[in-house]
């Protein structure tokens, strides 16, 4: 009987959870999905996980030697950059088959009030120009670093509805206003709820594509959004579903 190929499927998505499942006990796969180790209590994927980084580009094609790995799926997060471009250097100097699997952005319909950003950062610099004061905030526990200024006692402070999965550790400082935890996907429904039980003024969120609770609400109530814009992606395949992620693997696993 042929050897079972292995896959390294990069994750700490729905995307990757989805396909996890999809895979175990597949007839020519054998998958071994890979968490950054961000969350506490992650959804664990079927089958073989490893967590935690794997020390940069070095370290990453070290562990695809090691442990024999045939090809990688890369179904990180779209602003998951790093990992990205990781997997893409170390595939490419292996010589290794490697897609990316990146759910379709969001985009505007008619009647949005969306403002476009670069960047987390420029988000923050755009609400110091502007008289906006109930901001929900839908970054991520990593990004709220340039909101911290824009709170607190002065004349014209901003308040912030954050929104993150987790409580944040000891040594997180979120901007003022009020924290609010939840895992998504959120119905719209609750969404709308929850920006009028706040009175929302604004949302912040990053353009990651997928259930759009949050953007149709703030739609429903004419709430602007500042949408941050998705890094680029590294050269390589490109998959936009967990299906056609499949029919590479099943393609390229022959
Ligand atoms: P990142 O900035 O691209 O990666 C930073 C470092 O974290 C990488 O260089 C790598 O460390 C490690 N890493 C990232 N993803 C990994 C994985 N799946 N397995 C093992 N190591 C991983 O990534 P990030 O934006 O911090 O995201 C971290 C994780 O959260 C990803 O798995 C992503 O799918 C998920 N996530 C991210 C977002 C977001 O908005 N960024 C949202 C939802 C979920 P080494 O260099 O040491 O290998």
């Amino acid at each position: 009987m042929a050897r079972l190929r292995r896959l390294l499927l990069l994750g700490g998505t729905g995307e990757a959870l989805r396909l996890a499942r999809e895979l175990a006990g597949h007839d020519r796969l054998y998958c071994i999905s890979s968490l950054a180790g961000r969350t506490e209590q992650p959804v664990l994927p079927p089958g073989a996980v490893r967590t935690g980084g794997f020390g940069g580009i070095a370290g990453l094609t070290d562990y695809l030697v090691r442990e024999k790995i045939d090809l990688v799926l890369d179904a990180t997060h779209p602003f998951a950059a790093r990992m990205a471009q990781h997997a893409f250097e170390a595939c490419r100097e292996l010589g290794l088959p490697r897609a990316k699997l990146v759910r379709p952005p969001w985009v505007a319909s008619p009647g949005d009030r969306w403002t476009m950003m670069p960047s987390v950062q420029a988000a923050a610099v755009f609400l110091r120009f502007h008289p906006v004061h109930r901001i929900f905030l839908t970054v991520g526990r990593q990004e709220l670093g340039p909101f911290l200024p824009l709170g607190g006692a002065r004349n014209g402070a901003r308040w912030f509805l954050t929104r993150l999965v987790e409580p944040p550790d000891g040594d997180i400082r979120l901007p003022a206003g009020e924290l609010v935890l939840g895992r998504g996907p959120f119905p719209p429904e609750d969404e709308a709820a929850l920006m009028r039980q706040h009175r929302i003024d604004l949302l912040v969120t990053k353009n990651s594509g997928g259930a759009a609770g949050k953007i149709a609400a703030a739609a429903e109530l004419h709430i602007p959004v500042l949408m941050i814009e998705r890094p680029p992606l590294p050269p390589g395949d490109i998959v936009e579903s967990t299906g056609a992620a499949l029919a590479w693997l099943n393609t390229t696993a022959l």
